[in-house]
């Protein structure tokens, strides 16, 4: 069974897409949690963080980079939050590796 972010990456849901490479795919949050939230995601199935190993090193960087690109693409000058929640304690709900990228007004530190 496709995760819901491999069906978008497959086209078959709609997503606000910001960014498209042979790589990953950026897309608008459904639910955003800021007045900029955007998912950067690999095209490549992997679960979260835990799941990535040394052959995924190169593919890592790219994500990183793309949430840096896009938050630049998307006017964050004051600065944004990135957040990878790996596993049920880390509050993952899709199975499928994720960065989020939060901006647009000032956040809180810690997390809950
Ligand atoms: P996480 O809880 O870290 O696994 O993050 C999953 C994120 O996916 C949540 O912030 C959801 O709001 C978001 N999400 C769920 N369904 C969709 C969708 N169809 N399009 C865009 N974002 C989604």
């Amino acid at each position: 069974m496709p995760t819901l972010f491999q069906r978008i990456i497959d086209k078959e849901i709609p997503a606000k897409i910001v960014h498209e490479d042979e790589l990953c795919l950026a897309f608008h949050d459904v639910a955003p949690q800021a007045p900029t939230h955007v998912l950067v995601i690999p095209k490549k199935e992997l679960a979260n963080l835990a799941a990535a190993s040394g052959a995924d090193q190169a593919l890592l960087g790219h994500l990183l980079l793309t949430a840096k690109k896009v938050a630049e693409q998307l006017g964050l000058t004051n600065g944004y939050r990135t957040v990878i929640n790996c596993g049920r304690d880390g509050g993952q709900s899709v199975d499928h590796l994720h960065i989020h990228v939060l901006g647009g007004r000032a956040l809180h530190w810690p997390p809950g």
